[in-house]
């Protein structure tokens, strides 16, 4: 990935036209910025400073070409892939970078990587991806005597798959294109497709459980994982590989969502699915989000929802209409049909249904007519089909905001379905009142995006101008989101994990007995601290 923004050099996605003209009416933004990051010569971060005699033992135990301190690595490794993550990095704040960056190629030099940075008092940031949004792999090292990077990234061999069971024990460092290419060769599917899939890693997702597109169908990572080996600095953690068990307190679920404080996990076993020989994804048009959230919440507990359920509030239905490229089928079918049920603006939906093609025909029945009687009206596959082939394209949709300086920031929630509509009220005008304050003019959209029988999530993007003081800026629209979060009783994240962002809130969710618990937990696996100092734990 390139090292200030998402994808790969000539791989950008522009802006469509109708979306320059949206940013000037909208956020007064001024079509002349243009914010480009610093080149790559101008990027400032300090010399490394990893004490030499463990430098000597890593490059021992790892072999030199497992280990690197060049200005490159360093830099791919400083940050993770939030708003204030790019900021920073864009404009060649690199001070977070880590001494040196290993590449372990198993878990027995992951135990010796540990135990050599443990001895000499050096900060070890598990790193998948790096994908992560809530600081989760910047890392901190203050109070150690340097600080580095575990990439996981050649811990990526092994994929075996038990077709019986339907499980697959798969090595952590795999990223999501080659795990389901490798899974696709045994004909099955894990299903999980987070926005983030072609950059992100099994490890990642399972150590800050992830949700993808899909998973209120195929669920969340956490519902997926049959087992894992993670190796802490006090020994390996296994758990068995069983469909249930009743063995006490499930020391897997201390594991999924352990954001690297605890250990670094190796291997994962998933459980998997038959890959779906058919896929029909459509859009339906609901008068008000009130009106489509309560059509999904009825489609959900009545066991019919489909695999990808997303409804879009009134303003980013209506974003989305605006960018979908001039001429886009999006556009044009969104456009006429939301005219011809005489409610311009209304709310969007998409869901898509995969599986045998007996199966996505009944099921994709049983939602229609359920929707239907929800008020819904069908937009048919072709808005659909648009939705599932651009569902990776935002990520390299927000490098170009960036570039013309607008601040592009998502948050995200859950709650009950009773509170769902005053939660999405409050966050909502949390952001605008905190833009709005700083006298930038805001766009605050939602959509509702993983479906449970109890409740659901609620997904928030916002835009504005770009203040001079952009951390600022978002700092103060971070902390009125969150405020708003937890005063009216949703998570602070349903899938973006705690990292450094979110901790002071955890006191929140957990209490300070919980926490206590999760301490002593670390103490036990990590008693030198050294794994992900400053991410978690308040
Ligand atoms: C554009 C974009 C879209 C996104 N969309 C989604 C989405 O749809 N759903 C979603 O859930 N999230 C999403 N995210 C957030 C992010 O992609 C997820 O949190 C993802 O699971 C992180 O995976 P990663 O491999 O990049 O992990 P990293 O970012 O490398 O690490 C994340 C955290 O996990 C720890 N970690 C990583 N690997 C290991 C390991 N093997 N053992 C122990 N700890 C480890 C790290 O130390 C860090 O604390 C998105 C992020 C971006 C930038």
């Amino acid at each position: 990935m390139r090292w200030w923004g998402w994808g790969e050099d000539g791989h950008a996605v522009p802006l469509p036209p109708a979306a320059e003209k949206l940013l000037q009416d909208e956020l007064e933004a001024d079509p002349g910025v243009r914010k480009r990051p610093v080149p790559f010569e101008q990027v400032s971060l300090a010399e490394p400073r990893l004490p030499g005699a463990l430098r000597e033992r890593l490059a021992t135990a790892l072999g030199a070409e497992t280990m690197r301190d060049d200005r490159e690595t360093r830099v791919a490794h400083a940050v993770g892939r939030s708003y204030p993550d790019l900021v920073r990095i864009r404009s060649g704040d690199a001070s977070s970078a880590p001494d040196a960056v290993v590449f372990p190629g198993s878990a027995e030099l992951v135990a010796a990587v540990l135990g050599l940075c443990a001895e000499h008092s050096v900060a070890v940031v598990p790193f998948g991806g790096g994908t992560s949004v809530v600081g989760g792999v910047e890392p901190l090292r203050e109070g150690f005597a340097g600080a580095i990077s575990l990439d996981l990234g050649r811990l990526s061999a092994s994929v075996d798959v038990d077709r019986t069971s339907l499980t697959a024990s798969v090595d952590a460092g795999l990223l999501g294109p080659e795990l389901e290419r490798r899974l696709r060769e045994d004909g099955v599917t894990l299903g999980h497709f987070p926005q983030s899939f072609e950059y992100s890693t099994v490890g990642g997702w399972v150590a800050t459980r992830s949700a993808g597109q899909a998973s209120t169908g195929y669920g969340r990572i956490d519902e997926l994982v049959e087992a894992v080996r993670c190796v802490t600095p006090a020994g390996e953690l296994g758990t068995k590989a069983v469909p249930a068990s009743a063995a006490g307190p499930s020391l897997r679920e201390l594991v999924v969502g352990s954001e690297g404080v605890l250990g670094v996990i190796c291997e994962a076993t998933l459980r998997v699915r038959p890959a779906p020989a058919a896929r029909r994804y459509e859009a339906w048009s609901f008068a008000s989000f009130a009106e489509g959230c309560d059509a999904l919440r009825v489609m959900e507990q009545a066991g019919a929802a489909a695999d990808v359920n997303r409804l879009s509030d009134e303003d980013e239905t209506r974003l989305t209409m605006a960018l979908g490229s001039s001429g886009s089928t999006t556009e044009k079918l969104g456009r006429r049909y939301l005219r011809m049920r005489g409610h311009e603006g209304g709310c969007l939906a998409i869901v898509g249904f995969e599986g045998s093609e007996e199966e996505v025909e009944d099921r994709r029945r049983r939602a229609a007519g359920l929707l239907r009687a929800g008020g819904g009206v069908t937009l048919g596959h072709r808005p659909g089909e648009a939705w599932y082939r651009g569902r990776f394209a935002a990520p390299y949709l927000r490098d170009e905001l960036l570039d013309r300086g607008v601040l592009a920031e998502t948050l995200e929630t859950a709650t009950s379905w009773s509170n769902l509509g005053k939660l999405h009220e409050a966050v909502r005008e949390a952001l605008r009142a905190a833009l709005a304050g700083r006298g930038t003019q805001p766009l605050v959209m939602c959509h509702v995006s993983h479906l449970y029988p109890s409740g659901a999530s609620l997904y928030f993007t916002f835009l504005a101008r770009q203040e001079d003081d952009a951390l600022a800026q978002w700092r103060a629209a971070k902390t009125a989101a969150s405020e708003a979060i937890v005063a009216g009783g949703g998570t602070i994240t349903h899938h973006h994990a705690i990292g450094r962002d979110h901790r002071q809130w955890l006191a929140a969710e957990d209490g300070e007995l919980g926490i206590e618990v999760l301490r002593a937990a670390k103490q036990r696996l990590d008693p030198a601290g050294i794994l992900n100092p400053g991410k978690l734990l308040p």
